[in-house]
């Protein structure tokens, strides 16, 4: 009876002490393990006087209740113990003011917004449409003959499934707004283009505006003013601007744009191969083979569309002579915009 007091009080003192798990597993199978004293005295209840036993088995089993109640209570204790140090150790102020960040919007996306801020003051509409897009509408529908080497795999990104492939001009935007709406439509598309096409001014991936306008009237001259008043107002200056005849398959007749070189003043470098003009879009009146393809009158409407390229546009704002600066990433490239 004596052992079993001892015990008791020793177990006390040793659980008072306990201060992590692993001191506590000690304990336990100390008292409680296999050869644990505990186990120990009930294995020993067999060789007490038959007149003690009953007495002494019930004390013993009263200590081994006390201590696993104890051990189980410990343990939770000390596991809230940890959780709360964790939380202190990793405890963030969320008031700290944060430090600034720096940033500004990529050039491509500037230019982008320089375009269709004007056009928008024209009235025109933004439409878009999907990268990986229909044969149909990529050449077809825009007049392109299956013979022509813009359908090359050698200028053409195909697409694992037949009939599709990564949009080579933004030009189908158009077809799906004409199969979409009716006239009068006066939009401009923006978005990424995709050609097979790598050098220090052509990137495989680049961004194009399109711009279209289908009504009762449009015609050349009113297509010359928008082209002309949207050149003016992108470089902020009244620039030269020549119509150089041209061919496309989706406008007839067609034509070039240039400007007067804004690098060298019109008198001649070698961004402008000393010619003193710059090729700045493609524009003309809608083929009506392309009308009709998406159903629009043709003995009602006529239209004019015009295409250029954002990352050329860019180039000559800013005076950048590598496409790939753009693409690059590079921060001090990008810190002066
Ligand atoms: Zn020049």
């Amino acid at each position: 009876m004596k052992d079993i007091e001892n015990l008791k009080s020793e177990f006390e003192s040793e659980i008072s002490n306990a201060s992590s798990q692993e001191a506590l597993q000690n304990i336990k199978s100390k008292y409680l393990g296999k050869n644990g004293l505990i186990t120990k005295l009930l294995k020993g209840i067999k060789d007490i006087p038959p007149q003690e036993r009953k007495d002494y088995g019930r004390k013993v089993n009263e200590l081994k209740a006390f201590i696993e109640t104890h051990l189980r209570e410990k343990q939770e204790y000390l596991k809230e113990k940890e959780i709360e140090n964790k939380l202190k150790k990793e405890w963030i102020d969320l008031t700290v003011p944060v430090k600034p960040v720096f940033g500004s919007l990529h050039p491509i996306t500037q230019t982008l917004e320089r375009i269709l801020g004007i056009f928008r003051g024209m009235g025109f509409s933004i439409e878009e449409g999907p990268e990986i897009e229909l044969e149909d509408y990529n050449f077809d529908k825009l007049n392109i003959p299956q013979d022509h080497p813009a359908r090359d795999m050698q200028d053409t990104f195909y697409v694992n499934k037949e009939g599709y492939l990564l949009r080579t001009h933004t030009s189908p935007v158009q077809i799906r707004t004409m199969l979409s709406k009716s006239p009068p439509i006066q939009m401009v598309a923006p978005g990424k283009v995709y050609r097979r096409d790598d050098d220090p001014t052509h990137s495989p991936m680049f961004h194009q505006v399109e711009g279209l306008v289908v009504n009762e009237y449009a015609n050349f001259r009113h297509m010359k003013f928008v082209i002309e008043e949207f050149l003016r107002e992108f470089f902020q200056t009244q620039l030269p601007v020549r119509f150089r005849t041209s061919y496309f398959p989706f406008t007839e007749p067609s034509a070039e744009v240039d400007i007067g070189c804004v690098i060298c003043g019109a008198k001649g470098c070698r961004v402008c191969k000393d010619t003193g003009w710059l090729e700045v879009m493609g524009c003309g009146m809608v083929h009506p083979n392309v009308l009709e393809s998406c159903g629009v009158d043709t003995e009602v409407y006529q239209g004019f569309a015009f295409g250029m390229g954002v990352e050329r546009l860019a180039m000559l704002l800013y005076g950048i002579d590598n496409i790939k600066l753009f693409y690059e990433n590079d921060i001090r490239f990008l810190r002066q915009f």
